[in-house]
């Protein structure tokens, strides 16, 4: 399969820096796993502190001329980066699916939604508007222009190698910043094939970077640099805090997309298939390795016995497998410590009272593949309850009342998704405007989009990506006022 990509000119090991591609000073590098079957895809560059300082100064300096281009210039670029990524869908899919391991459907689906950002954001480039106000004299004119805010540095997880990286370096470039990216050491080669086609459709050298290794030293770097006067982050909330914490002292703006614990609220009303669809597909995607999975399926007492046992029934119709065979529906897990987590999380569970229904344990496939899993009577005290498993183990949690089920909902200090299922519109209603919650399915469970706002509340995030709120992220507001007329 490697062969495949090595053909088409897609396999880059190095990092890259002013439009070359280069190796780490001191010559280190990095093995990159497939995590279905532990073998050694390639070796990449293992980059820290002084590639970095690099990769910077050459964002920095092309950032004079890559925000001076007119909007249709940088958008035509992005629209061509665009194309060269859906024609390089094959390869592309099957990269990720080798590195992160998720089945080459969802891979293919993430190659369309990671383009979709590239393409919607070239399409915004053109519609950065600024304003004129009234005047407060009459002899004055105030006008607001909107400028792109300049260096980015752009840190991004394994989850989805392609689709958090374009989501992020889609409206910068289309604002007119200059990116480096640090992608997951875990998933670095989707991120280089992808910067590879970037500079194939014209992206300037020196615009978009590519540099990854030794994580805290990226960071700490794009930290401390005065140049970086951003840092937009997708990962755990506890990197995020450090991120956040770490700008400080230089005052850069922050976006940060962090940990989820979805709640998916089944009410006695639901339609039944509906419910088990939309569940099934909130929690199962990419093998619950997804900030937005549902995390708590919260069901209300009067379905609850129903739910469960057709719940039950949908998921063990999951093919678990070698995402590159076309059966397969759930891929490996990331690794070994990912597999560690859910064991303890299971354990906890059943160790306070709840039961498994169904898996629970690691599969008979061996390396990091774990049964998809359904966890009975699951409540407030339980680790599966509080924080995000972040695999493919779905809780059932019963509930009585709407009221409880918001309370249950809210009882956490993470705010990205949540999922209700209920034919009552008012209910729908009520229940979407109290959810503490930045994202909302309503009978539905894949509700992720370019056009629309992603991003969440307390301590899931800041800021918002993809739609044209996600532009606001890297334009500065600068208010000019004309006097003396
Ligand atoms: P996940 O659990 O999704 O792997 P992480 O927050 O550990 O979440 O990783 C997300 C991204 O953050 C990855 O690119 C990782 O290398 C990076 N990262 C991890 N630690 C640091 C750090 N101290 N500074 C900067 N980036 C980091």
């Amino acid at each position: 399969a490697m062969e495949k990509i090595r053909a088409a000119g897609l396999l880059r090991t190095r990092g890259l820096i002013g439009g070359k591609w280069v190796d780490a000073y001191d010559g280190k590098t990095l093995e990159v796993q497939n995590p279905a079957t532990g073998e050694i895809l390639a070796n990449v560059a293992c980059m820290g502190n002084k590639e970095t300082s690099d990769a910077i100064a050459s964002a920095h300096t092309t950032f004079y001329s890559w925000s001076k281009l007119t909007a249709s210039e940088r958008s035509k670029t992005l629209r061509k980066w665009h194309d060269l990524l859906i024609a390089h869908k094959e390869e592309l899919a099957l990269l990720m699916t080798l590195e992160q391991g998720k089945p080459m459907k969802e891979a293919l689906g993430e190659v369309n939604y990671g383009a979709s950002f590239i393409e919607y954001f070239a399409e915004e480039a053109k519609r950065v508007y600024g304003d004129i106000i009234p005047p407060t004299l009459a002899d004055r004119r105030l006008l607001v222009l909107k400028q792109p805010i300049g260096v980015v540095g752009a840190i991004t997880p394994w989850n989805f190698p392609l689709a958090m990286i374009t989501r992020k370096v889609g409206p910068a470039l289309a604002s007119g910043c200059t990116v480096v990216v640090k992608p997951s050491e875990f998933t670095p080669l989707t991120a280089l094939a992808a910067a590879d086609l970037a500079l194939q459709a014209g992206i300037p050298a020196g615009a978009l970077n590519v540099v990854m290794g030794n994580a805290p030293e990226i960071g700490d770097a794009l930290m401390q640099s005065t140049q970086v006067r951003k840092i937009t982050f997708t990962g755990s909330t506890a990197v995020g805090k450090k991120l956040m914490a770490g700008s400080a002292n230089t005052v850069k703006k922050v976006s940060l997309e962090l940990g989820g614990n979805a709640p998916c609220i089944v009410f006695d009303d639901a339609d039944i298939e509906v419910a088990v669809k939309g569940s099934l597909a909130a929690k199962f995607r990419n093998s619950g390795q997804t900030c937005v999975c549902a995390n708590r399926i919260l069901v209300q007492e009067g379905i609850y016995e129903k739910f469960a046992s057709a719940f039950v029934k949908a998921v063990q119709s999951l093919e678990v497998g070698n995402g590159l065979e076309e059966s397969t529906s759930q891929g490996p897990l990331i690794n070994e410590a990912a597999v560690q987590k859910v064991e303890k999380f299971v354990d906890d569970a059943t160790s306070k009272g709840a039961n498994v229904i169904l898996g629970g344990k690691r599969h008979s496939l061996g390396m990091t593949f774990y049964e998809p899993t359904v966890v009975g009577n699951v409540s407030k005290d339980m680790l599966l309850f509080r924080e995000e498993v972040f695999g493919p183990v779905a809780p059932l949690i019963p509930f009585k009342t709407e009221e409880e089920a918001i309370h249950l909902a809210n009882d956490t200090n993470a705010g990205l998704a949540a999922y209700m299922f209920t034919t009552s519109i008012p209910r729908s209603w009520r229940v979407s405007e109290a959810l503490e919650y930045g994202l909302v399915g309503v009978n539905e469970g894949l509700i992720s989009t370019e056009v629309a706002p992603f991003g969440g509340v307390k301590q899931s995030g800041l800021g918002r990506e993809g739609s044209k709120y996600g532009m606001d992220d890297f334009l500065e507001i600068k208010y000019v006022c004309m006097g003396n007329l």
